[in-house]
């Protein structure tokens, strides 16, 4: 069993991988940043280490730090949370090397996912559903390029195989605007992400993004713990989750879960993982795979009654799962609201001390979230502070239950989304379920 775990992160989800530690019997290191002291799971770890400045990459993407820090705590595991250096197969590696578990994949799978090219014939090959397309990456040839297009059928979408965060992407019409489209997405996709590798698919024109949470172990077992739905985004960034996605039939989601399953034995995952589907007039189309925990995780948590993060925890400390496929089973409905410092109109961030903190409450209501009163919100990091989620015996009552939690939490001080998130829940496409990803952008007139 590990003794000791480091936590690569900051935030909601540093509290969060804290709190499933402690409930093990793990001992904690936090490491933060010169501006992140007052964190709380700062100051309630065991131990914590100062890495750095407060710019990302001189402390919670800078290595050597973190990998110091651990050395000198005798810590035994890292975990890295989300975001940051959570799918950097180099920093796994490191991480392996220098003698530590790293709570992940290995960093080979973490590397062959990383690259949607690869991914994408990786998971074709294990007969996980694919968005039609070039089957690998571009040339240079503009006959072949515009025979594979017209193949395809427009629109289609030219893609990086490094790409991320919704960026170097572009979508494509016609053959006018075809080799362009390839050549400029290229040239972006080089100086972005250090990879000019780009792929084709078909463009798909509304649909909706649902994926499925799988947990592995190192002993060949992986299962599937159901979908979410994310498809209410604004700029690729999800805003509101929900699990399971509605209108997904038993059959649909056992169909697609196995084969997420089977293609994780087959390139031997470990840990937990995401496969990210486009949904559209009832198909599934894998996109990409995320190899970390997700922000979203908690209504996958709340719709089947497992602690995903401690679940993570055990295998990566070399148990075998514990749980069957048939051992999970669904109850009712979750949903999540992520809260940002931010403007709810304009999305400026806001940044600044928490004047007064009241959290909601009351039966299926759970806040994940790292601020209290007198908290400062620095300006350096990604201005989501908290998950306010609802679980609910069916859908009504968990949106009934979030609208409820909405009205009652107080956050003063800073500004927040919390007002577009009342707008959501009163929405009534959004109450009838099903939206697709372009549904909030035209809501908001974006
Ligand atoms: P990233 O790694 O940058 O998040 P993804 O491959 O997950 O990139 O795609 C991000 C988003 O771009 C998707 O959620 C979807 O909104 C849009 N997108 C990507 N591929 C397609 C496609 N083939 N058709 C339509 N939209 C797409």
């Amino acid at each position: 069993m590990i003794e000791k775990v480091l936590i690569a992160n900051r935030g909601e989800i540093a509290l969060r991988i804290q709190r499933a530690c402690r409930e093990l019997g793990i001992k904690t290191v936090a490491v933060h940043s010169d501006a992140d002291r007052d964190l709380k799971h700062v100051l309630l770890a065991d131990e914590s280490v100062c890495i750095g400045p407060a710019p990302s990459r001189d402390s919670y993407l800078h290595i050597p730090s973190i990998i110091s820090a651990a050395e000198v705590t005798d810590t035994v595991a890292i975990h890295p949370g989300y975001g940051f250096l959570s799918e950097n197969a180099d920093f796994a590696e490191r991480v392996e090397r220098s003698g530590f578990v790293f709570i992940g994949p290995k960093p080979e799978t973490i590397r062959l996912m990383g690259d949607k090219v690869s991914a994408i014939s990786a998971m074709k090959a294990a007969g996980v559903p694919c968005v039609p397309g070039s089957d690998g990456p571009l040339n240079d040839d503009p006959n072949h390029l515009l025979e594979l297009a017209r193949e395809i059928g427009y629109p289609v979408i030219i893609k990086a195989a490094g790409g991320g965060g919704g960026r170097g992407m572009r979508v494509v019409h016609s053959d006018a605007a075809l080799l362009n489209a390839v050549s400029l997405t290229k040239a972006e996709a080089g100086a972005a992400f250090g990879n000019d590798t780009v792929y084709m698919e078909k463009y798909l024109e509304n649909p909706r993004h649902v994926e499925f949470q799988m947990l592995a172990d190192n002993h060949g077992h992986a299962i599937h713990l159901g979908e979410r739905d994310c498809s209410m985004q604004r700029r690729h960034q999800k805003v509101v989750e929900e699990a399971p996605a509605p209108g997904i039939t038993e059959e649909q989601r056992q169909r697609i879960g196995e084969r997420c399953a089977e293609a994780c034995v087959r390139i031997g995952y470990r840990g937990l993982g995401t496969f990210e589907f486009l949904y559209q007039d009832g198909e599934f189309y894998f996109i990409e795979m995320n190899t970390r925990v997700q922000v979203e995780h908690p209504v996958t948590e709340m719709v089947t009654g497992i602690d995903i993060v401690k679940a993570q925890i055990l295998v990566a400390s070399g148990e075998p799962l514990s749980l069957k496929q048939e051992d999970i089973v669904l109850r009712g409905h979750a949903i999540e609201c992520r809260i940002n410092a931010e403007h709810p109109e304009t999305f400026m961030p806001s940044p600044g001390r928490i004047e007064d903190f009241h959290a909601p409450g009351g039966p299926g209501i759970r806040m994940d979230t790292h601020i209290y009163s007198g908290y400062m919100v620095p300006p350096y990091y990604d201005s989501m502070i908290g998950k306010l989620i609802a679980h609910g015996e069916d859908r009504a009552c968990a949106i009934a239950r979030m609208s409820n939690a909405l009205r009652e939490t107080v956050i003063e001080g800073i500004q927040t989304n919390i007002p577009l998130h009342r707008q959501i829940v009163q929405d009534a496409a959004f109450q009838a379920g099903g939206t697709n990803i372009h549904y909030l952008e035209k809501k908001l007139g974006l």
